[in-house]
């Protein structure tokens, strides 16, 4: 959507496909009950204040013509990143914070930290390069195994689409977005920011098709010239975006083949949101946000063998950030990594697939009593969603949330006016999808018009 509106400050025909009933793709919601739940969102990253000019979510929202002051943004009160039985660090939007922790827990690793820091502070991220390993970048800069592994818990559980390691430009975005910069959520719902954002596109003159799946991208050429939708209807256009990923996206080009990422796994993930009355979690913390863990001797990053691996993973709170409203209900949100595989194998047997998901969130929430106590007897609604529900709603291959482990960073796939943006150019999560879409469409499509 993001670059469907940087598109139409500048082109009078700008059209938006979604195959979905609604907008916002990973980061959508869902009623159940007459309830309003939202699919995914823990917090978004990058935030600033509105006074930081170069800040990343302030160039976008430039670029997009939107209004700080139309959004109302709560900061995360603080995170935690538990290695159960090892050590803690905090975090919070004060990059200080993270600094003390580390000093204080890890002394004989502070001066290389500090080191770190002024590497990360002096990186270009978004220079075109080949792929770098950020565990090798560690444990060279640092020194300390553990911390290392600490520093890349969050950092890829919220942004890395490969096992066990990351490229090292993907590890200074991710690290300026959650450590440097910091996590915040908007005061209402996804919906009212997604609303916000399809007005102001209207606004702008775009339209959008929903309920509206592209079946065929159709090349004459080697040139884009439209698309073929699901239900037969063809459209003709100039210049092509797709946001579907990019696997997905050759998969709707005739004889394009697939690309060359294939051998490397797609990681999976299963997310339980426990739904609880406030008034029955007096003992639940109320002062942290977020906490990532790990319980086993090493972080391991990786494709599980078994259905879910439970020994790390996410906890959010998505109600303790800082002036948001206080309702009477309240949701914890478990994240850990999954196995597509297995899941998608025994979808085809709905009872045992639906026994499955009842184990996972049985045996995510006494993983998570560990951490933050008792909670499980109190639960009021709960829902699971495996790789498999991913792939349904958003047609993600193998339902991997952070799409291709090799990313396409310029967007270029071969065509002079077909490109891809989103997650498998290479910018993570909701800020980073967004500045992808805005930095494609500006690269590739606005010096040709
Ligand atoms: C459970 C969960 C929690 C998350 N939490 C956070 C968070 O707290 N903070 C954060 O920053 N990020 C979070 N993310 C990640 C974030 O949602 C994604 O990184 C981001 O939404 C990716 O955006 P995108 O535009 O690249 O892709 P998508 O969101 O996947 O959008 C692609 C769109 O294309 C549509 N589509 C697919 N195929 C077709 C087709 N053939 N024709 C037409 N349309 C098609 C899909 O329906 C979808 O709407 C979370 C994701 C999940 C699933």
């Amino acid at each position: 959507m993001s670059a469907a509106i940087r598109a139409a400050r500048f082109i009078p025909e700008v059209l938006l496909i979604e195959k979905h009933s609604r907008l916002g793709g990973l980061n959508s919601y869902f009623y159940r009950n007459n309830t309003l739940y939202e699919t995914g969102l823990h917090a978004i990253t990058n935030y600033a204040d509105p006074g930081n000019k170069q800040a990343p979510i302030n160039r976008l929202f430039r670029q997009l013509k939107l209004r700080r002051k139309d959004f109302s943004f709560c900061q995360q009160i603080k995170s935690e990143v538990v290695f159960r039985n090892l050590e803690s660090l905090t975090f919070s939007n004060d990059f200080d914070v993270f600094d003390t922790e580390i000093r204080k827990k890890f002394p004989r690793a502070a001066v290389r930290f500090q080191e770190m820091i002024d590497f990360i502070n002096h990186f270009d991220p978004f220079l075109p390069s080949p792929f770098r390993s950020t565990k090798f970048f560690l444990a060279e800069k640092l020194q300390a195994p553990l911390l290392a592994e600490m520093i890349l818990c969050p950092l890829m559980y919220y942004g890395s689409s490969r096992e066990n390691d990351m490229d090292l430009s993907q590890f200074v975005i991710m690290f300026r977005a959650i450590f440097q910069e910091g996590m915040f959520r908007p005061r209402g719902t996804i919906k009212e920011f997604l609303d916000l954002l399809f007005t102001h596109y209207l606004e702008m003159g775009g339209s959008l098709r929903k309920n509206c799946g592209v079946k065929k991208i159709l090349i004459r050429q080697n040139r884009a010239i439209g698309v073929e939708l699901e239900h037969g209807e063809t459209l003709e256009c100039d210049h092509i975006l797709s946001t579907i990923g990019h696997d997905e996206t050759l998969r709707l080009i005739s004889g394009a083949g697939a690309s060359q990422s294939t051998d490397l796994a797609r990681l999976g993930f299963v997310e339980t949101m426990y739904s609880l009355q406030h008034k029955s979690t007096p003992s639940l913390p109320k002062n942290k946000t977020i906490i990532f863990f790990n319980d086993g001797e090493r972080f391991s990053y990786k494709n599980p063998t078994d259905f879910v691996d439970f020994r790390s993973g996410v906890i959010c709170f998505t109600a303790n950030f800082q002036g948001l409203p206080q309702k009477s209900m309240m949701e914890i949100r478990s994240t850990h990594l999954a196995n597509y595989g297995k899941w998608k194998h025994l979808s085809t047997q709905p009872d045992r697939y639906s026994c499955q998901k009842q184990d996972t969130s049985r045996r995510s929430a006494q993983m998570l009593e560990n951490l933050i106590g008792s909670f499980a007897t109190n639960i009021v609604y709960e829902d699971t969603f495996t790789p498999v529900t991913i792939e349904r709603y958003t047609a993600k291959i193998n339902g991997a949330i952070y799409g291709s482990p090799e990313k396409v960073k310029d967007g270029n796939i071969g065509y002079p006016n077909l490109f891809l943006a989103g997650t498998d150019q290479g910018f993570l999560g909701i800020i980073g999808s967004m500045l992808s879409g805005v930095s494609i469409v500006n690269q590739h499509i606005l010096p040709k018009l």
